[in-house]
């Protein structure tokens, strides 16, 4: 694989940061891989586990040396990390980030910059779990995965292209997207199950019997609710940065259950077949 960067800066070795390091180091994609993460502990550990080949402790400096730069914090330490590292940001260096919402991006960094520069491309890979940290990073995570990504009219179409070719090389399949797009598609596919899943357990944990419920429970309620164990913190933020998408689509499936409800409570066998066999139809569809 020829190089495709000199020096790639990863700020927040967590799971996906830590994961796309890994990758880029174990497939020889650039030249080197550095860390920064303000959790001295993982970023050592990543160092330790071979993600990284240098962990830096001064971000400014890291910042200032680097050819592409991929913020992989939580959505909201993305503005922060943006504001610190804003000085120091050369004209050519590369900008990208993983944040699981885009229009919150966009609107940071036209907040800090006065525009979205050139050269900053956002990005998601639609890849994770329900884990966190470095030591669940996973080098061949994002294979077969698709990585959305949302330049803008003004950006930089070689920046695009080396963004799209750094997850192409980890094994993705890139696709592009308009930011407000992303940011309702995403509200559906994946904000939406993950908070249906927390309310779901959190709704079960406060019944009296809930240690019977949980004893009892079978492949279809671990299925349905796995993404409950996911970090409360990265979803409080994805909850806040995509409010109007989130909102939208809690209220069109409030509309769908009280369908169902209605006809149950009414004994309507007509209108629960037809939710049933059109939900069937549209999972075999899609999987
Ligand atoms: P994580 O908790 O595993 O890792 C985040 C890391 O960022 C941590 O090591 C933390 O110490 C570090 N960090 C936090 N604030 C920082 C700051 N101000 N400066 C430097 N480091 C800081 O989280 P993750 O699952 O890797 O998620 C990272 C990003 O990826 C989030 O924006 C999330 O929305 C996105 N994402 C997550 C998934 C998933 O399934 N986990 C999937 C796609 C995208």
């Amino acid at each position: 694989m020829r190089c495709l960067a000199e020096r790639v800066l990863v700020i927040g070795l967590g799971l996906i940061g830590g994961s796309l390091a890994s990758a880029l180091r174990t497939r020889g994609i650039c030249r080197t891989v550095i860390g920064y993460d303000r959790d001295s502990d993982e970023l050592e550990a990543g160092l330790r586990l071979g993600i990284i080949e240098e962990a830096a402790t001064d971000l400014l400096a890291a910042a200032a040396g680097a050819d592409v730069i991929v913020l992989a914090v939580p959505v909201k330490a993305i503005e922060t990390v943006l504001a610190e590292i804003l000085p120091v940001l050369r004209p050519d260096t590369i900008l990208t980030d993983v944040g699981s919402v885009k229009g919150n991006v966009v609107r940071s960094a036209t907040g800090l910059f006065g525009y979205v520069p050139r050269r900053f491309i956002p990005g998601h890979p639609i890849a994770g779990s329900e884990k966190s940290g470095v030591a669940a990073a996973d080098a061949t995570l994002f294979e077969h995965h698709k990585v959305i990504i949302t330049p803008l009219p003004q950006s930089d179409p070689d920046a695009v292209t080396l963004i799209a070719r750094m997850w192409q090389s980890v094994g993705a399949q890139v696709l592009q997207m308009d930011v407000d797009r992303h940011d309702e598609v995403l509200a559906a596919t994946s904000h939406l199950p993950h908070l249906l899943a927390f309310s779901l357990v959190d709704t079960l944990a406060q019944e009296q019997d809930c240690n019977d419920i949980f004893r009892y429970a079978a492949g279809g309620f671990r299925d349905f609710t796995r993404v409950a164990a996911s970090d409360p913190t990265m979803w409080h933020d994805i909850g806040l940065a995509n409010k109007q998408a989130i909102l939208q689509k809690i209220d069109e499936f409030t509309s769908g259950v009280d369908r169902l409800r209605k006809a149950i409570e009414t004994d309507d066998s007509v209108a629960m077949l037809g939710i049933f066999t059109r939900a069937k139809a549209a999972r075999e569809h899609f999987s």
